[in-house]
């Protein structure tokens, strides 16, 4: 499947409208585990995006996807900002050869894993991309795909990150970077695969 410029804009765009609608929420489950600002911090990012991308000249997807990196990058305060940057600059670099959506994804995935020197099982947003990258490869990608990554991301117990940090009381909790992942890929099947 491939994505065009015009999806890719209506997938963030959804994306910014479910992380507002759950903004508190977010924060609640960062509150658990971290520092309480999750929700805000993704909102504002995701406001930045928004109104980057009113603005954006350049109709490609690797202006989209570069634009919406920057945005998140600039306006994130905390951890999560500069992942979600890096996942969606690494996108924009992949855009420049090919618009598969599974390849995209796998380089935005690349782009965290980089970043963040964060693996699958360590209780943070990768545990959300990885399973949806795969089942993107394999053609099986769906909502069930996000509801089992979120039931398989409570019992690890967090090894990267400010949850890191409270060991322990980590297990069983959601992480609030998977839920948000989750909520771009919701939106990534509304604008896209439905
Ligand atoms: P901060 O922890 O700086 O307050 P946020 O609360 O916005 O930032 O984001 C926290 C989320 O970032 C976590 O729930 C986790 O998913 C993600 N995260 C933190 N560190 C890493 C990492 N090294 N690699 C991948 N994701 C991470
Ligand atoms: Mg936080
Ligand atoms: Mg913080």
């Amino acid at each position: 499947m491939e994505l065009t410029h015009e999806q890719a804009q209506r997938w963030l765009l959804n994306f910014h409208g479910k992380v507002t609608d759950n903004k508190a929420y977010l924060s609640d489950l960062d509150q658990a585990i971290g520092d309480g600002d999750h929700g805000s911090n993704m909102a504002r990012g995701t406001e930045a995006v928004k109104e980057k991308l009113a603005s954006v000249t350049d109709e490609s997807l690797e202006a989209v996807l570069k634009q919406t990196a920057m945005a998140l990058i600039s306006k994130v305060g905390g951890a999560s900002g500069p992942l979600y940057g890096s996942a969606f600059m690494a996108m924009a670099k992949k855009a420049k050869e090919t618009r598969d959506l599974s390849v995209l994804i796998e380089a935005g995935l690349e782009g965290i894993k980089h970043r963040g020197k964060a693996d699958v099982g360590d209780k943070t947003m990768i545990d959300m991309w990885q399973p949806v990258a795969t089942a993107l490869k394999e053609g099986t990608f769906s909502q069930a795909t996000i509801d089992q990554a979120l039931l398989d991301v409570k019992p690890l117990k967090a090894k990267k990150g400010r949850a890191s940090y409270v060991g322990d009381r980590s297990i069983g909790a959601l992480d609030p970077g998977a839920v948000s992942s989750g909520y771009l890929f919701e939106a990534l099947i509304e604008e896209v695969i439905a």
